[in-house]
């Protein structure tokens, strides 16, 4: 069985390797997901990510005039993917797991299926609002935040059905990662705020955070010291995403919530194609990993948005 992301954490003596991949638009199939994974096995990644994507509204003009509504799930397979992965590549495997499109049941069937896949490790997060709204909305008794997943999870680890009359339940064992924001979540108030939700998490059993990407490392270091002086103690693991269109200037910070420092667009002004943009995207994580890692930082993450050339680049120059 592979190590779980705490006991890579705890065993290792330097800074991990780790990544996240999207699953592929409908249609695809498992080679289009090896085509990102091989380029990076070389740098021996610790545990890959695997994200969850809800449903999305889709209309169809019908040929009266009128539009028809759907829902579409466009990036469908992450627990399938996820095995597929740990029985392929051995390498510990994080499906994400969020609280949009699933009731409190549908969440502990799908726990229950990676419980009998040997996955043990989970990133709870709440989930985006569906594309084209702007409000989360969750299922009629569905959890609502991430906390209430978290509760969730620890309550299956220690044999804590929704049916509290079940007998002779076996507890499970997810080591659970959250997400933490170094800039404040975006419906935030402010980070104050943003800290007391994301400690309550911690209490809920949590047992590591990785933070949204941001582009400049104070963010993260003062992060890490606020997350330290409210008592929270948990691994906190960087989130790094590589720049590579001109596009994101405006489309990350809107997005994400997340500040582009200003020598950063400097230099994606100067670009004359996205061609450029990438490299630029790449030198800039490469300083901003080689200074976390200095940092003593427990894993560098990267956020490899379904094209892991540049992640390629990135760890060649790091690890
Ligand atoms: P929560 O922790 O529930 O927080 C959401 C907001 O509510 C925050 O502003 C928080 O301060 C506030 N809040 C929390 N608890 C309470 C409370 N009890 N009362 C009032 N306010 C509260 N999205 C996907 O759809 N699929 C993915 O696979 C995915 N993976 C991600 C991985 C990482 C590492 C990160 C950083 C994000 C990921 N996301 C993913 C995006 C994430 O779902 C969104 O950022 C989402 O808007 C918030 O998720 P959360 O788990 O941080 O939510």
């Amino acid at each position: 069985m592979e190590q779980s992301v705490t006991e890579h954490i705890d065993k290792a003596k330097k800074t991990l390797f780790s990544f996240e991949l999207l699953p592929p638009l409908k249609g695809q199939d498992f080679e289009s997901i090896q085509e990102n994974i091989d380029p990076l096995i070389e740098f021996n990644p610790s545990f890959i990510n695997i994200t969850y994507h809800q449903q999305e509204v889709v209309y169809e003009n019908l040929p009266n005039g009128l539009m028809k509504k759907h829902t579409v799930r466009k990036r469908p397979g992450t627990v399938g993917i996820a095995a597929a992965i740990r029985y392929f590549y051995k390498i510990a495997i994080v499906p994400h797991i969020i609280c949009g499109g699933f009731t409190r049941e549908e969440t502990e069937n799908a726990l229950i299926d990676l419980q009998f896949l040997g996955i043990n490790d989970v990133l709870a997060v709440r989930g985006d609002p569906q594309v084209g709204t702007k409000k989360f909305v969750p299922e009629p008794d569905g959890n609502v935040y991430a906390v209430e997943l978290v509760k969730q999870i620890s309550n299956l680890n220690k044999a804590i059905y929704l049916d509290e009359e079940l007998l002779n339940t076996r507890s499970m064992n997810f080591c659970v990662g959250i997400a933490g924001y170094p800039e404040k979540h975006s419906e935030s108030p402010n980070l104050d705020s943003d800290l007391h939700f994301l400690k309550k998490k911690v209490e809920a059993g949590a047992h590591y955070i990785v933070t949204q990407m941001f582009y400049d490392n104070q963010k993260y270091f003062d992060f890490v010291k606020r997350c330290r002086k409210e008592g929270i103690e948990v691994p906190i693991i960087p989130g790094l995403k590589p720049i590579s269109t001109r596009d994101q200037l405006l489309s990350i910070p809107k997005t994400f919530n997340v500040d582009i420092p200003s020598d950063l667009v400097k230099e994606i002004l100067k670009c004359d194609d996205n061609k450029q943009v990438r490299q630029v995207g790449v030198d800039w994580a490469i300083q901003q990993s080689k200074e976390l890692k200095e940092f003593g930082v427990p894993v560098l993450h990267y956020y490899t948005m379904g094209k892991s050339d540049n992640i390629q680049k990135i760890a060649k120059a790091v690890f």
